[in-house]
């Protein structure tokens, strides 16, 4: 028997419908790439999405075509995603940051129609519009009546723009087209740290699902109170599903455009009062760092999302107990929509003394109802939820890939899709990123984490980035060898260092070596690049063995 409920598909486009018709004067406030502050509300949202969307219907953008876009955060990249979803049609982000030949490859493989850019675009578009073969249009984001606009005019033939496309349009509410709910509304490619970039497609489901349970007390704890600031870029996992969070629950939406850097992430927050902002370690280094420079402090924010990598105990430390800024530790990835797992306090966490709270902070978080993720031994067999065995994480669920583009299959034979890190998950569900399995060092057949020594290194005052990679040793497979970025103003030596980590990590964990250096290559999304370090390191030996060989056993 079945349910006898209305069966309405789950669509994106009622996200913005529901943020119009309750929240119409909720704000989109926007930095745009010209430096200026841009402000309007859900409902002028809403109509300019009507509009754009009759401009797609005309240019002959229909259900399936991909919408490509290469733009910053900001109000036309979302009425973009909603745009585009609303026709069913996908809205393709591209990563501005990846190289022209990578950007245009991505492009052709998801067989992009129309390509949407930022004025900051021009050059890049310029240089690959011939490798474009699919696409027909190229759309400006801006007017025709502009430096910029007649600069770009005379560089790229047949170029279009948006506020003069969209102008003409009725911006009456449209009869959006019913779809299944699973028809794709969002297309994002990872970054292709482990051979071609690949394509995931979000639903117009799992988008929905995504942003309920993200905004979930104990997940994000979102409201139409909330003033949220996604410095995580819209281009990479739709700036963690906020563009859709924010509307359904009617909160305001701050975008920064292409500022930044600490003093600009700064003055925005101020001004528009942001509660909650959402980013990467990289961007929080530099915000925390303009901040200790010129003894600044935060006035409304209260929370800060950290994902993508793992949030330091220094840093959960340095925005509790500096700023009274509550971090909420997450864990995702491009193949989870992203957010898989949020860092909230249970009851029984409130008799932790302080240092017990940062350290189990310093864990990814509990999973979102409707992720499921285990840890299993390398033979597949579950492992108990101890908090102490690692090994693989697989995860499942609504918002988790089965398939990448082009037919390639992600999920495993029995469903359950291989993240590629390895962690444990404690007896409350408190799962801890040991590592990426590509990353972990393994020492003498023992296994010593990455992260958890650049995170003790990162703790010490004078340290401002760590990375740690395996290099081939003679007797113990591999050995650690850290690479530290230091504070501007700051001086250490390695003897000091590896004296401050000996305190904080077992003796045989402690590096082989520890080399300084001016700074640290990050990829696309701001994640250090491991494997470029393993390059550059290649031919590296260790010469002073005083700190390994004999105590790794
Ligand atoms: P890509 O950079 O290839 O697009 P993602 O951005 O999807 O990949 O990154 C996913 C990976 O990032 C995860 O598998 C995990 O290794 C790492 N990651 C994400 N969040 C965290 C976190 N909070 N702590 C540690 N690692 C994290």
């Amino acid at each position: 028997m079945s349910g006898q409920m209305m069966r309405t598909p789950l669509r994106v486009i009622d996200l913005l419908r529901h943020a119009n018709r309750n929240h119409p004067r909720g704000e989109i406030v926007s930095r745009r790439a010209e430096g200026d502050i841009h402000r309007y509300t859900y409902a002028d949202a809403y109509k300019r999405v009507c509009q754009l969307a009759r401009a797609l219907d005309r240019l002959g953008i229909a259900q399936d075509a991909r919408v490509g876009t290469l733009a910053w955060n900001g109000y036309r990249h979302v009425e973009l995603y909603f745009a585009s979803a609303g026709l069913g049609a996908v809205c393709h982000t591209l990563n501005p940051r990846l190289l022209p030949q990578q950007i245009a490859w991505i492009g052709q493989h998801a067989a992009d129609e129309i390509l949407f850019f930022d004025a900051s675009f021009v050059t890049l578009v310029e240089g690959i519009r011939d490798q474009l073969t699919g696409v027909r249009h190229v759309v400006l984001l801006g007017q025709c009546d502009s430096a910029v606009g007649a600069d770009a005019a005379a560089r790229i033939p047949d170029l279009l723009f948006y506020e003069d496309l969209i102008s003409g349009e009725l911006a009456d509410e449209l009869d959006w087209p019913i779809f299944d709910e699973n028809q794709a509304c969002g297309l994002c490619y990872t970054s292709g740290t482990t051979g071609d970039p690949k394509g995931v497609c979000y639903s117009n489901r799992s988008t929905v699902l995504h942003a309920y349970a993200s905004a979930l007390p104990d997940s994000l704890g979102l409201s139409a109170r909330d003033v949220v600031m996604p410095v995580v870029p819209m281009f990479h996992v739709n700036a963690w599903g906020l563009p859709y969070i924010m509307p359904m629950v009617g909160g305001k939406l701050v975008l920064p455009g292409p500022a930044l850097d600490g003093k600009s992430l700064y003055e925005l927050c101020e001004a528009e009062q942001v509660t909650m902002a959402a980013g990467v370690p990289t961007i929080w280094l530099g915000l925390l760092d303009h901040l200790r420079t010129h003894g600044l402090s935060f006035s409304s924010l209260n929370r800060t999302v950290i994902g993508g990598s793992a949030a330091s105990e220094a840093m959960i430390r340095e925005f509790e107990e500096v700023h009274h800024v509550r971090v909420l530790h997450a864990w995702g990835m491009t193949e989870t929509s992203p957010v898989g797992a949020v860092n909230q306090f249970k009851p029984v966490h409130d008799t932790l003394d302080r240092d017990a709270r940062y350290r189990l902070q310093t864990r990814q978080g509990r999973e979102l109802f409707g992720v499921e993720m285990r840890i299993e031994a390398e033979t597949g067999e579950p492992i108990a939820r101890d908090g102490k065995t690692h090994g693989r994480l697989p995860v499942k669920g609504p918002w988790v890939v089965d398939t990448y583009v082009g037919d390639v299959a992600a999920a495993r034979q029995d469903g359950w899709f291989d993240t590629g890190d390895v962690a444990t998950i404690d007896a409350e569900g408190y799962m801890s990123v040991v590592d990426r399995s590509k990353d972990v060092i393994k020492s003498g057949g023992e296994w010593i984490s990455s992260i958890e020594l650049e995170n003790a290194a990162m703790g010490h005052p004078a340290i401002q980035e760590a990375a740690v990679i395996g290099r081939p040793h003679p007797k113990w497979v591999e050995r650690p060898l850290m690479l530290c970025v230091l504070r501007p103003g700051h001086g250490l030596s390695s003897g000091e260092l590896l004296a401050w980590l000996g305190e904080r990590v077992a003796r045989w964990w402690l590096p082989d070596a520890v080399e300084f250096v001016d700074e640290l290559p990050h990829g696309a999304t701001g994640k250090l690049l491991k494997a470029r370090l393993r390059e550059r390191y290649a031919a590296y030996r260790f010469n002073d063995q005083k700190h390994s060989t004999e105590d790794c056993s």
